[in-house]
Order: C-alpha cells, then sequence, then structure tokens
C-alpha cells in the first residue's frame, strides 16, 4: 500500500527513544522527512543515526524541554527555517507519573499541564499556519488508554492525558475546514527502555525478574497478555498520518490488546 508520504515534513516530539522513534523509523521507510524533539542531545543524535539509516531523506532534531513555551517556539522556529513548515505533527512527548492527589503538590500537576497538553496545543499554534500554506496536514496527539480508563498509581497521568484527548477533539473542529485532520491514539502497554527501567527499579529488592514483573502486569490488565512493541503500534500511527486515513477524523483510537474494559 502506498502511503503517499513521499517527501511530507513530519514533526516527532519524544522521537528520540520508544514509540516516538519507532514512528519516525515509520515515517523514514515512508520516505518522509523527519523533525525529532527532546531534551537528551546524546540520545536525539543516536536516534537520528538510526533513522537515517532507515531511510529519511532529512533528519533534523531540536534539543529543547517541551514543557516551556520558549522550547516549543525553538521547535517552531527550526522547522520554518530547515523544512519551511510541516505536514504531519505528532504530539508524543510524555511520561508517566507517580503520586496521590493527597500528596502531589501544584507544581507537578503544573508540569504535567505543560508537557502533555500546553505542548500540544503551543506546536499546533505554531505549525498549522504552514499546514494551510502547504494545502493541509495532519496532527495526531499520543495520549494513552489511561485517558479513558485511569491506573490508581498516576492520577496527574490519567487527568493531563485525558485532557489532551480533548484538545484534540477541539483541534479536529477547528482545523479541519483548513484540510488538517486530527486524531488521538490511546495505546495500552508498549515495551519501551522506560518500561524496562521501572520494571528493573521495581523488582531490584525482590529478585530482580523485570521480565516476570512485566509479564504479570500484561496478564493482569491486557486480555492479549503481553505488552506491545512499539514497532508494532507505529504502524498504526504512520497509517492514520497518511492520506490512505483521509476519513478519519476527531476520533480516538485505542491500541490496547484488549484493555479497555468498556465498549
Ligand atoms: P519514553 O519515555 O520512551 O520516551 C519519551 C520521549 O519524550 C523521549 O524522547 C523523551 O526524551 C521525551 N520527553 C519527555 N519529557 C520531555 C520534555 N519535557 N521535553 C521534551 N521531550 C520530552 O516514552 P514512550 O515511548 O513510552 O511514550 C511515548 C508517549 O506515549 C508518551 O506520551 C506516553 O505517555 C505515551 N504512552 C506510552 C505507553 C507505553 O506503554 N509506553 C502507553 C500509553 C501511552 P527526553 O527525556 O530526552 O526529553
Amino acid at each position: 500500500m502506498d502511503l503517499g508520504l513521499k517527501n511530507k515534513v513530519a514533526v516527532i516530539t519524544g522521537g528520540s527513544v520508544g514509540i516516538g522513534l519507532a514512528v519516525a523509523k515509520g515515517f523514514a521507510t515512508e520516505g518522509a522527512h523527519v523533525a525529532i524533539t527532546a531534551r537528551n542531545a546524546e540520545r536525539l543524535e543516536a536516534a537520528r543515526v538510526e533513522i537515517a539509516r532507515a531511510g529519511a531523506i532529512r533528519v533534523m532534531t531540536v534539543a529543547c524541554d517541551l514543557a516551556t513555551a520558549e522550547g516549543v517556539a525553538t521547535v517552531v522556529a527550526a522547522v520554518e527555517r530547515e523544512f519551511g513548515g510541516a505536514d504531519i505533527l505528532l504530539n508524543n512527548a510524555g511520561t508517566g507519573s507517580n503520586e496521590t492527589i493527597m500528596d502531589a503538590p501544584d507544581d507537578k500537576w503544573q508540569y504535567y499541564w505543560e508537557l502533555h497538553v500546553m505542548a500540544a496545543m503551543r506546536l499546533a499554534r505554531g505549525l498549522v499556519p504552514s499546514m494551510r500554506r502547504r494545502g493541509g496536514g495532519v496532527i495526531l496527539n499520543n495520549a494513552s488508554i489511561c485517558a479513558a480508563q485511569p491506573l490508581w498509581y498516576e492520577p496527574i497521568y490519567n487527568v493531563t492525558k485525558a485532557a489532551l484527548v480533548m484538545l484534540s477533539k477541539n483541534m479536529a473542529n477547528e482545523f479541519i475546514k483548513d484540510g488538517i485532520r486530527v486524531n488521538a491514539i490511546n495505546p495500552g502497554f508498549v515495551l519501551t527502555p522506560d518500561w524496562i527501567k521501572t520494571a528493573k527499579q521495581l523488582t531490584a529488592n525482590k529478585g530482580g525478574n523485570w521480565q516476570g514483573y512485566i509479564d504479570d502486569l500484561a496478564k493482569e490488565n491486557a486480555p492479549i497478555a503481553r505488552f506491545a512493541s512499539p514497532e508494532e503500534v507505529a504502524d498504526f500511527f504512520v497509517f492514520l498520518c497518511s492520506a490512505r486515513a483521509s476519513y478519519s477524523v476527531g476520533s480516538t483510537y485505542f491500541v490496547d490488546g484488549g484493555m479497555l474494559k468498556t465498549i
């Protein structure tokens, strides 16, 4: 299937590792130019080499903190300078949390709000003008199954990801008149390096069987009884950003191995 992504410019936040990196490689394989962003410059450089090997014509990295307005402005300016704008924006940068509502301070809530919601909004505000100039575009917001089905230990993550899904719907309504399609994806468990690090930490004092911890978690929560690989969810992201998904607008798609308990 030709996805029609050749020579498109795709901006992927959090593209240095995990799901973002897998999606960036997916775009590269389809002949798209790729801009990836993250804070850690070393990891970005390693990712750039990997993506270039997958086939992207031009790969750009932008090191910045997206939880700040300045960080977002840096990305928008770099994309304008290097590519003259963007066709695709994947708002993917994000991270889990661990707290109770009673104990978490205001500034923790604020940080996650900035990273999961404001960054997506600011990037859209910065890149939509170039999408309009280029005749349309796609914005995909990577939320989480936790936006609809919360995990008990991370209320801040759950709430801010739910807000991202609502932002996504509102973006879709506002931007479709300009030929810009917006959707959200709610992945379930995806085995990224961050999950492995967490599993190793949680099992360090209990024999170190991190793989067993991951397996049990999947069996307890997802009918498919395993984590996804980043690559197997990435294909769905790439498809949704392609012209083959031209009638998909304002929806939220679960890619969760059956984890969502409602219809
Ligand atoms: P990773 O932790 O593997 O990667 C997160 C990426 O975001 C990294 O590139 C990281 O780079 C970047 N990032 C984090 N904070 C910031 C920041 N303040 N500014 C700029 N970049 C930042 O995450 P995953 O691949 O696991 O997850 C990607 C997205 O998918 C996240 O939004 C996550 O919530 C969501 N998701 C993940 C699931 C999973 O099971 N893995 C399930 C459901 C949703 P750096 O640290 O260098 O800044």
